[in-house]
Parts: C-alpha cells; structure tokens; sequence
C-alpha cells in the first residue's frame, strides 16, 4: 500500500495550482457575473498542456490518466476557481480527451486527438433530456440508419458548454426502450459535429436561465435530422453502454475532485475570517461552535479526496469503479455543500453581500448534491451493490 501521489500528479497540482494562485476571488466573481467562460485561465491550461493530460503523447498530450486529471481540477478549484473548475475540466479533457483516447478508432484519434491537444477543438456531452435524467435508459433521442450515415432525432436538456463546443458526444437510442433486451442495449453514442448541424438547420439550442455555474451556459438542445456519418459512432452500435460508463465514472469521479477543491476554498475562506472577525473582542474561529463544524467539513474532505484518488486509479488501471466513483461523488459533493454552507454561517450577514465570494460558492456547491448524479440515485447503488438489498426502482 502507497498512499504517495505518482511524481507525475505531483507535478500537475504544482502546476495548475501555480495557474490558479495568479488570479484571485476578483476574477471568478467577474466571470460569474459577466456569465463568460474563464478565457484567460483556460488558454494557460492549454499552453500549459493542462488539460491534455491523459490524451496520449503520440496525439500531444502527456499520456497521463485520470488521477492526474482529477489532480488538476482539484488544484484548479482549491486554488481559487471553485465550481467553475469542473466544467473546465469535464468539457473536452473528459468528454472528449478521455472518451475517443479510451474508445475511439484510431481514425476518430487522430482526427480528434491532436485538436483537442492543441485547444483547438473542444466537446461537450450530451445524455440528460427533459423526461429522462436519473433514469437514463429511458431516453427517447433516436438514431436511425441512412445509408452510410445516421439520421439523429430528439431533445436534449441542461447541455453545458454546447455554445463553445465545435462536437458534442451524444447518446442516443438505437433500439427503443420499449424494445431492448436487456434494457441496457440499443445505445450508441455519436460524435456529432455540432457548427455543421447548426449550419444545415438540424442542431438549435437555448441556454436555460439558471441559479449559478455561470461561466457556462446549459442548454436545451433540439435534433431534427442531424445527418451524422456512420463512422462517427463511438464504440459498437448498440453497445453503447460500455462506452458510456467510461463516460459516467470518470464524470463522477471529476466531479468528486471538483468538490474536494471547491470544499478546500471555502473552507479556508470561512477559517480566514473566522481567524479575523472578533465582534467580542476575540476571533470567532476561538468559539467551538464555528470551529467543530469547520474541523469536521476538513475531514470529511480528506476522506472524500482518499475515495476520490482511488477511484481515479481504479479507472486508470481498468478495473471496475462503480461503487468508489459513486461513493467519491456522494461524499465529496456533500463534504463540498457542508463546507459552503457553514462558510455561509461563519460570515454572518456579510455571507448576503455579493462583495464576498461566499454567496457564489454556495449556490454553486449545492447543485453539486444533484449533479451529474443526484445523491439519491448513489444511494440507491451503493444499497443495491453493496449491501445486496432489493432494488428499490
Ligand atoms: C447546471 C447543470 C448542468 C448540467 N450539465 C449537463 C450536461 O452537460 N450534460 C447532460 O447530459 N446533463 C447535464 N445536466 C443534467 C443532470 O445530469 C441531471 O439534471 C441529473 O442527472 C438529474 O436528473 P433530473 O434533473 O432529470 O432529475 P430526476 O431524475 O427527475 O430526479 C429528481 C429527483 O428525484 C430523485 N429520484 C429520482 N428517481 C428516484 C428513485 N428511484 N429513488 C429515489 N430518488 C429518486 C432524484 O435523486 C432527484 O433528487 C446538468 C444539470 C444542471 C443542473
């Protein structure tokens, strides 16, 4: 047993957090309310190599895995991004980077790989839709075959980043429900070209207006015919449930390491001014009432990053994550929610004023009990695999 990151992870949150650390609570909060993608940050990334991480060095990435990614977006988001990490990291280093590294055909690679490398292609994801989020394997966005090419239908719900994305890696239904035995078939996952769906008129979208995580937009997405060739299918047709829990865990577990950053932040922003603020003439922080609760967060996060590390390294050497990546994810996202909250509680009135970063944090940390999946649905995993009780749904 060695519980010592790899030099190579070592590195990446050394470098990322060296990224971070320039830009302060100033610039978050301006992208926030100019609801515009963290510009700056990102191209540093991408000179960096950053978010390249676990594409292979043949097509210009530095042939890591995903512990290093979720090294880097834990760094990012402690260093001072927050929740808008994650989105930074899921996007294209994930979506794209690590899904077409792990199953695409090598002429999906190396058409995709090096742009991506290159920050020059970006992606986004697209699974939820308006009657099917918790329960995926109703979703109704169908594929039918045209020839060398597939004709896609359908809508989409709550699609982050399809404004910047130039594909979106869609999942589609190519055996209905109703029809699919086992209820796991007829999935196949799509490459899509988004600016030439739009510009042929089969692709519109319309962001939702929504609480938080603004410095990307999420959209209603509408597929009416989009024309995609038949060599833009992720994986096998049909068989797309293998390659989208290659996309669900590493999501998951991302969004773990996004929630032990943004945790960490908030953390320290509530002990900062629990060290500073003294209306009784000694630190807040002196009271076990505001100190307990800030100590107890702290080791629910190191608890959360443990389970996160693991599963990263599960998925990296291959091995089933199903239970870690979810329990990352319960832990980490309520680890994150507890820590804005009682940063929240810390600040007293001042956590209402919008000079503080704290209100920010909040509504942004609490949608991440919901998302990508809701702590319900964990629970319901983690009682049906590990503790072998009937399945409740
Ligand atoms: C800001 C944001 C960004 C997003 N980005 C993307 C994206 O980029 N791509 C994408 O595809 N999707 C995205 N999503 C969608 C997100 O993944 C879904 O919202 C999420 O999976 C929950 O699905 P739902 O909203 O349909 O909730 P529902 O499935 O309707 O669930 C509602 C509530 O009921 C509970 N529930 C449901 N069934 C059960 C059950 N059997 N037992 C107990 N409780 C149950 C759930 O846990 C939840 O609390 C995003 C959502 C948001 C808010």
């Amino acid at each position: 047993m060695d519980f010592d990151l790899p030099e190579s992870a070592i590195a990446v949150r050394d470098g990322v957090g060296a990224i971070a650390g320039k830009y302060g609570q100033d610039y978050w909060d301006r992208c926030d309310t100019e609801k515009r993608w963290p510009e700056e940050v990102w191209r540093e990334l991408v000179d960096g190599g950053w978010h390249s991480l676990a594409i292979p060095e043949e097509y210009g990435g530095a042939g890591q895995g995903l512990l290093e990614l979720a090294v880097a977006l834990e760094s990012l988001a402690g260093g001072g991004a927050g929740g808008a990490a994650s989105f930074m990291y899921l996007l294209t280093p994930a979506f794209g980077g690590l899904t077409i590294t792990r199953h695409g055909t090598e002429a999906q690679k190396a058409e995709f790989l090096p742009g991506i490398a290159a920050g020059e292609l970006e992606t986004c994801f697209a699974i939820t839709e308006p009657d099917a989020g918790s329960n995926a394997l109703n979703i109704t966005t169908h594929a039918r075959r045209d020839g060398d090419h597939y004709l896609i239908s359908g809508q989409k719900i709550w699609i982050s980043g399809v404004e910047r994305a130039d594909h979106m890696v869609l999942v589609t239904r190519t055996i209905p429900a109703a029809e699919a035995k086992p209820r796991t078939a007829g999935f196949t996952v799509f490459l899509v070209d988004i600016k030439k769906a739009e510009a042929e008129g089969t692709l519109t979208y319309r962001p939702i207006p929504k609480l938080g995580t603004n410095t990307v937009a999420s959209s209603m997405v509408f597929l009416d015919d989009v024309r995609v060739p038949a060599d833009r299918v992720l994986g096998e047709p049909d068989l797309g449930f293998a390659v989208l829990w290659d996309i669900l865990n590493p999501e998951r577990i991302l969004a773990a390491a996004g929630g032990v950053g943004s945790g960490e932040l908030v953390l320290e922003i509530a002990c900062a001014y629990a060290r500073d603020r003294a209306p009784f003439g000694k630190p807040i922080g002196a009271n076990q009432g505001i100190a307990f609760p800030l100590a107890k967060i702290k080791a629910q996060l190191e608890l959360a990053r443990l389970m996160t590390y693991k599963a990263a390294w599960l998925w990296d050497a291959g091995k089933p994550c199903g239970s870690e990546a979810n329990i990352a994810k319960l832990t980490a996202a309520d680890a994150a929610w507890q820590a804005a909250d009682r940063a929240f509680q810390t600040h007293g009135g001042m956590a209402y004023s919008l000079e503080y970063p704290v209100a920010r944090m909040f509504r942004d940390a609490r949608i991440a009990k919901n998302i990508p999946v809701a702590e319900e649905m964990v629970l319901a995993h983690i009682a049906q695999h590990e503790l072998n009780l009937p399945r409740s749904y």
